[in-house]
């Protein structure tokens, strides 16, 4: 992967780069977790603030807004309310109120239940480890696990089952995942994009970066300052002056 360093840019510029955009109606895709709210070492509580919640709906009002995240579609709509959501990185579409998914989503839900079920003795093999059951998806949580040594053999064990039942295994912070293969947030927001429309496309972690490759025409914005394809980085303390920047209402 080409990997380019990009400077963090400053608040006033980012002020610029919205106000260069904001009246040519983007689409607006932003991951959540690391992007709108911090990472918290307990993932299922990492609820919307009421900031977040008026931002969003101004920022909805005013563009066609996706919320793009690994999250599955019930949990992040019961942390946000009811937006359009791309769902475990890619494999849902929450649009307009319906919810689609992809060709063989139904097989692979199975399979993980299955692999949690069968899996779950795990968190007493490893302190520290949380097993959380997605709709086509199993994720190994090791915010609590001090040991590397300990971290390094959870990712072994399930690199083992990703190979062993032909899942992929995605790695981020403090997570790793089996997940539906071909599945990634890139492709998801392609499939989505109108032709010839800007996009805006915000997140922080490995799977953004699908989305900023694939996407290489949008306005692509890395949260953090780690190595990254995106054209723009910022820090998680300025994603919310940027969106406030784009909205247009009053
Ligand atoms: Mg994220």
């Amino acid at each position: 992967m080409l990997l380019t360093v990009i400077m963090t840019m400053h608040e006033n510029k980012l002020l610029e780069l919205a106000n260069g955009i904001k009246y040519m109606a983007p689409q607006i895709f932003l991951d959540y977790d690391g992007t709108l709210v911090p990472i918290i070492k307990d993932p299922e509580i990492n609820q919307a603030d009421c900031e977040l919640i008026g931002l969003l709906s101004s920022i909805a009002r005013s563009y066609e807004t996706y919320i793009v995240t690994g999250r599955d579609v019930r949990e992040i709509t019961s942390f946000i309310g009811d937006y359009n959501i791309i769902g475990l990185h890619g494999a849902t579409f929450h649009i307009n109120g319906e919810t689609l998914v992809v060709p063989g989503f139904h097989e692979y839900e199975e399979l993980s239940l299955k692999l949690y079920d069968e899996n779950y003795y795990l968190v007493n093999k490893f302190p520290g480890l949380r097993i959380y059951r997605k709709s086509g998806g199993v994720l190994f949580h090791t915010g609590n696990i001090t040991s590397k040594s300990i971290r390094k053999a959870v990712m072994e064990e399930v690199k083992s089952l990703a190979l062993q039942y032909n899942m992929e295994m995605y790695t981020g912070i403090d997570i790793c995942e089996l997940r539906i293969p071909g599945v990634n947030k890139g492709r998801a927001i392609k499939m989505v994009r109108n032709a010839n429309r800007l996009a805006i496309i915000i997140g922080d972690d490995a799977t953004d970066e699908d989305a900023f490759q694939m996407n290489p025409d949008a306005i692509t914005i890395k949260v953090g300052n780690q190595d990254t394809l995106a054209r723009y980085s910022i820090s998680y303390s300025s994603v919310r002056s940027f969106l406030r920047a784009l909205i247009t209402e009053p």
